[in-house]
């Protein structure tokens, strides 16, 4: 009998399943319904017990989820504690200073994440009377929330067969369907969110008649296996439940997946910050309100472009021009790889730090304590000690 074929450019279904055309591999198969029920069996006997998974308040999950963006599940798990214990409702949100919200943050990187919760929870407590929506695009419209955040918010909180896709998922998705295209590619990303929900919706109708959690589980259960088992390099596939579905498994190449789009070129930048003391107080200002981590606290510092841009900021601080730094801090944000000198400075009076507009304290190192500081400037915080 002639096989009814659906054909839409590289992906197609048929006989109930997904196809998709690799180039190399002309016409594998995808079987969602399997693939689904060995990933909730997996996870019932194999969930990671994670502080946020006792709860389905949309609430805590936002905040989950949103702390573990870019971030580890080790090191998001006291962060989360703590701020569920000083702001456990969307109003107490709504209402905490910025500066509490960014000291709670403080350490987690990109602040931009906790300034948009706090704007999104002041605009519940206005407009949606201080309750968390509950329909994927409503959420979708909050600040900071992309698709992935609003997929996971409304399958864990809410268990609707809404897909996710996060660097786990793409790399576990890659290799489960060998994809031979940079996951950067548009059809490419298109086909992992494709795959996503139709696994997710599996585990809907699954679920449909025993009212278990499965679009919940099904989506922590793929964020799961990708985070534990198929990991950046050699992934673990012998403890994998999906081994048998997986195309790269069955070939041998699971390290060549996910493609990777071209890497980043990094730009190198400079930076010089003083270490200013009177009477037992350091000289910090507050980052101006338009500036990249605006609200966080900093010491006085300075970008420098060449060795005479240097000298010269090290005399107006009443150093030598050739003066060693105390210590000296690299990290990497976004593609800029930076450097960053600390000197100590002999005086607040020869400091060009004065000729600043933005706001600036004398602060003793308790104070230095209470009030957020970015990674970087934490670290100077920790060095006076
Ligand atoms: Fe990943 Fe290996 Fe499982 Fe394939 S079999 S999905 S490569 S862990």
């Amino acid at each position: 009998m002639m096989t009814r074929l659906l054909k839409l450019s590289t992906i197609w279904f048929d006989k109930g399943h997904w196809f998709f055309d690799h180039g190399a591999d002309l016409k594998t198969e995808f079987a969602p319904e399997a693939i689904s029920a060995l990933v909730l069996g997996w996870y019932a006997a194999h969930a990671r017990d994670l502080p946020w998974r006792r709860t389905t308040d949309p609430y805590a999950v936002w905040v989950s989820e949103i702390m573990l963006q870019q971030t580890q599940v080790k090191t998001v798990i006291p962060y989360w504690e703590r701020w569920m214990r000083e702001l456990p409702t969307i109003q107490s949100l709504a209402e905490a200073d910025l500066e509490k919200v960014l000291k709670l943050w403080e350490g987690l990187g990109y602040y931009r994440r906790a300034r948009a919760m706090r704007q999104a929870a002041i605009w519940l407590v206005e407009n949606n009377g201080g309750a968390f929506p509950s329909t994927h695009a409503e959420i979708l419209n909050l600040p900071g929330i992309g698709p992935y955040t609003a997929g996971a918010i409304c399958s864990i909180a809410y268990n609707q067969p809404t897909p996710i896709v996060d660097g786990n998922i793409t790399r576990l998705i890659s290799r489960l369907e060998r994809i031979q295209k940079p996951v950067d590619d548009s059809k490419v990303k298109a086909l992992i969110w494709k795959r996503s929900g139709a696994l997710v919706a599996a585990a809907a109708r699954q679920g449909q008649d025993t009212g278990a959690r499965n679009c919940s589980a099904l989506n922590q259960g793929l964020m799961e296996i990708g985070a534990t088992i198929c990991i950046p390099g050699k992934p673990l596939c012998l403890l994998c439940p999906i081994q048998t579905h997986c195309k790269a498994f069955k070939k041998g190449d699971q390290e060549r997946y996910p493609q990777l789009p071209e890497r980043v070129s990094y730009t190198r930048r400079n930076f010089i910050a003083f270490i200013i003391e009177r009477d037992g107080r350091f000289l910090v200002r507050k980052r101006e309100e338009k500036a990249l981590n605006a609200g966080l606290w900093e010491f006085p510092n300075w970008e420098v472009l060449n060795d005479s841009e240097k000298e010269s900021l090290l005399q107006k601080a009443g150093l030598p021009g050739s003066a060693a730094p105390f210590r000296k801090i690299k990290h990497t944000i976004t593609r800029y790889r930076i450097t960053l000198e600390i000197f100590k400075a002999p005086s607040a009076g020869n400091s060009i730090w004065d000729a600043s507009s933005t706001e600036s304290s004398w602060m003793t190192l308790e104070q230095l304590q209470i009030v957020p500081f970015s990674s970087a400037h934490a670290k100077i915080r920790e060095f006076l000690k």
